[in-house]
């Protein structure tokens, strides 16, 4: 079986990590928003660049997501989608172009996540995510993975990390409230260590 899985949570809430390791896991796609749009910074659109509002901590505007998300979709026999919807309209859209079998919040305090988010560092060739305390590489600033040299990402300065998490707050939060509403949320201890989570999840999936 082919999962369609939608991981929530906020900025720094693991959905990132999870999501790698899930798409591995069970042989689905892994579609991130977060990831297209920093691959494509510099893209034209009608609203200008996503630069400018990833750099801002702000969301991209809707039209140029939605159009990512539904190219991805439409090449995935199953996926774990991440980063996606970020508000109510993304949500809505989503529901008109795929069915989910698993909605997933990875729960995470505010403050917990203001932590990850500022000392997180992120491989520039592969990918992989570190923590300069909870996570540190071998060796500083070289990947564990593939030796690539480990950045930091320029919205994970503190100002643009709390604007990060107020956008979440006041846009993604009533997507959370929605899906639970409809009886569809599953709620997970994002807090537990990254293996634990995992499990959980796969728990989730098994059910
Ligand atoms: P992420 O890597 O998921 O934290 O996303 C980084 C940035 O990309 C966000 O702060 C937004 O500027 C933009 N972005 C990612 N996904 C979306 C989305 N679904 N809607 C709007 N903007 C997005």
């Amino acid at each position: 079986m082919s999962y369609r899985i939608l991981l929530l949570g906020a900025p720094g809430a693991g959905k990132g990590t999870q999501s790698t390791k899930l798409a591995e896991e069970y042989g689905v796609e892994h579609v991130t928003t977060g990831d297209a749009l920093r691959a494509n910074k510099d893209m034209e659109t009608e609203y200008g660049t996503p630069r400018s509002f990833m750099e801002a901590g702000e969301l991209v505007p809707d039209p140029v997501v939605n159009e990512i998300v539904e190219a991805a979709l439409a090449d995935a026999d199953g996926f774990v989608l991440d980063g996606y919807p970020r508000n109510l309209d993304q949500a809505e859209y989503l529901s008109e172009i795929t069915d989910l079998d698993a909605v997933i919040y990875l729960d995470v305090d505010e403050e917990v996540l203001v932590d990850r988010l500022t000392g997180r560092r992120v491989c520039d060739d592969c990918g992989a995510n570190f923590h300069v305390d909870f996570q540190p590489p071998e060796e500083e600033g070289v990947c564990d993975e593939c030796g690539g040299e480990l950045i930091q990402r320029d919205d994970d300065t503190e100002e643009t990390a709390r604007e990060r998490l107020d956008v979440f707050y006041e846009n993604t939060e009533p997507v959370i409230e929605h899906f639970r509403d409809e009886g569809d949320l599953v709620e997970v201890d994002g807090e537990a260590a990254p293996d634990e989570v995992f499990e959980r999840i796969g728990d989730v999936l098994d059910e």
